[in-house]
């Protein structure tokens, strides 16, 4: 069984204390992650620290995207074996694993052709001074990154934060910490100066709580849930450190009776399967317009009814969830559903040959649910998939807007009138009309409103969110 280490200074560090890898296909240990804690996050800090007052600290943007571009090709030439990690880390059919590995490729590619994009203004202001602005790196930053798209979720905030200068420690989740080690070995090879990119692997309370309280850090980028989102601003508080918080969702997709119904069907699906609806922007929610609502959701019932969970090598519809805690919480909001007498309108299956121990769910369709019932409110982050029916476009506003989240909406209509007006009235961090989630572009900027959180990843407007504007005034004369 292989061990790995911790990834600090530019080395794999060796741990006296472990954590088993599970494969969630089927429950069984097949590697050991290192245990960290308040020590190795130090010594995370002191080198990332280390790297900044060295080398990396004097490379120029330009130098610093030509890394950052060297390493997504080698993430290209290694594909395959990141994908190959992850998905049997996690669980993920096989086929979503390499979208992840080509994403994370593309996140380094673009964060690599932005670095030298970004720069300050002059000013005009008053006769004998010259104002400009410039950014400048926050210092070391703090990456809190969760299990369900592991690769991906490192690309879009190291790309970003390497890109302006700054250095990482990332604490990946202890169910998913092989690819971050992977792509640390990988930063490395391109020519990373060490100590730019520190792994430190644990438990998010030993490991994850000495990085957001460590007074060495400048900047937090977190991505999980609420419930620790808010410990982990409250501890960036008392450094007075920026944060961004990418957090859950319970997204709305809404669906209107003059849509190409097939395409949103289509789609409305793969928003709650993929990576068995372990997704932050999962359309966990289907609004139907009442003239269509039985027809439509006859639709969806049926493709419950073809899909198939499974071994994650198998790449079937779905593969299992990522560990036995998510699938009794997904069992248990379906058991919830079914003793409060909602309709299992649509049910997929489970591989009759899966193994035993692997942590499967069955994805189900809840037919009719009133909107403020608690599986129309909260996230079950599983293939869960609740149909509630309105009647015109203002109902649907109000039950889009209607939960504690504000992540990623979808609108199925053919009247451009009514797309702009809810894109504007839908509170979300983004709005995606007749399609979901735009292929997923590394360009788009991503994030939450209300408890989905704050700050955005991805794209160029990432950027600013790891740096500091700083304004120089020059008197002259
Ligand atoms: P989680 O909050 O349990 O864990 C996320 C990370 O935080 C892990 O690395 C974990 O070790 C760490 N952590 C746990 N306790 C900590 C603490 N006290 N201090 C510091 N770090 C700690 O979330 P999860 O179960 O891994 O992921 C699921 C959640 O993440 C869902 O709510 C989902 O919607 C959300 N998510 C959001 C996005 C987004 O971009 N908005 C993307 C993916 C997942």
């Amino acid at each position: 069984m292989q061990t790995h280490g911790h990834w600090i200074g530019g080395r794999s560090i060796a741990a006296e204390r472990h954590i088993p890898v599970i494969n969630p296909s089927d429950g069984h240990a097949f590697a050991r992650i290192a245990r960290g804690g308040q020590a190795e996050i130090d010594a995370a800090v002191r080198a990332a620290q280390a790297a900044l007052d060295g080398p990396w600290g004097r490379l120029s943007a330009t130098e610093r995207g030509r890394l950052l571009t060297r390493l997504a090709t080698l993430i290209e030439r290694d594909a395959e074996a990141l994908a190959q990690a992850e998905s049997r880390d996690v669980g993920k059919p096989i086929r979503q694993a390499r979208a992840d590995a080509t994403a994370c490729a593309r996140y380094f590619e673009f964060y690599g052709s932005s670095a030298d994009k970004m720069h300050g203004d002059t000013i005009p202001y008053a006769d004998g001074m010259t104002v400009l602005t410039v950014w400048e790196p926050h210092g070391v930053t703090g990456h809190i990154v969760p299990w369900n798209y592991p690769m991906q979720i490192v690309g879009r905030s190291v790309g970003a934060a390497l890109a302006m200068g700054n250095a990482c420690v990332l604490k990946p989740a202890e169910d998913a910490s092989l690819s971050s080690l992977m792509l640390a070995e990988l930063a490395a090879e391109a020519g990373f100066p060490e100590g730019v990119w520190n792994v430190v692997t644990g438990l998010g309370e030993e490991a994850g709580a000495a990085l957001t309280a460590h007074p060495g850090i400048s900047h937090v980028s977190f991505t999980g849930s609420p419930e620790v989102g808010t410990l982990v601003q409250a501890a960036a508080a008392r450094n007075t450190i920026p944060v961004t918080l990418e957090l859950g969702g319970k997204s709305p997709q809404l669906v209107f009776q003059d849509a190409d119904l097939d395409t949103a069907a289509a789609t409305v699906m793969n928003g709650i399967i993929q990576n068995a609806g372990q997704t932050c922007s999962a359309g966990s929610r289907v609004l139907v317009q009442a003239g269509i609502f039985d027809r439509f959701v006859a639709d969806l019932a049926g493709r419950f009814g073809r899909l198939e969970a499974g071994p994650a090598e198998r790449d079937l519809d779905l593969g299992p969830v990522v560990n036995a805690d998510q699938q009794k919480r997904v069992n248990g909001f379906l058991d919830f559903a079914r003793n409060d007498g909602l309709n299992l309108a649509g049910r997929g299956r489970i591989a009759s040959n899966a193994p035993e121990g692997g942590y499967y769910v069955q994805p189900t369709l809840l037919a009719d649910v009133a909107p403020t019932h608690r599986l129309a409110q909260e996230e079950v982050f599983g293939p869960v998939l609740t149909a509630i029916r309105f009647t015109d476009e203002a109902e649907a506003l109000a039950i889009a807007n209607g939960t504690q989240f504000g992540l990623v909406a979808g609108v199925w209509t053919a009247d451009i009138g009514r797309a702009m007006r809810l894109s504007r009235g839908i509170k979300a961090g983004q709005v995606f009309v007749n399609n979901y989630g735009a292929g997923g572009g590394v360009e788009l900027p991503f994030g939450g409103v209300k408890r989905s959180g704050h700050g955005r990843e991805k794209g160029f407007a990432a950027l600013a969110g790891f740096a500091a504007l700083k304004t120089i005034a020059i008197r002259h004369g």
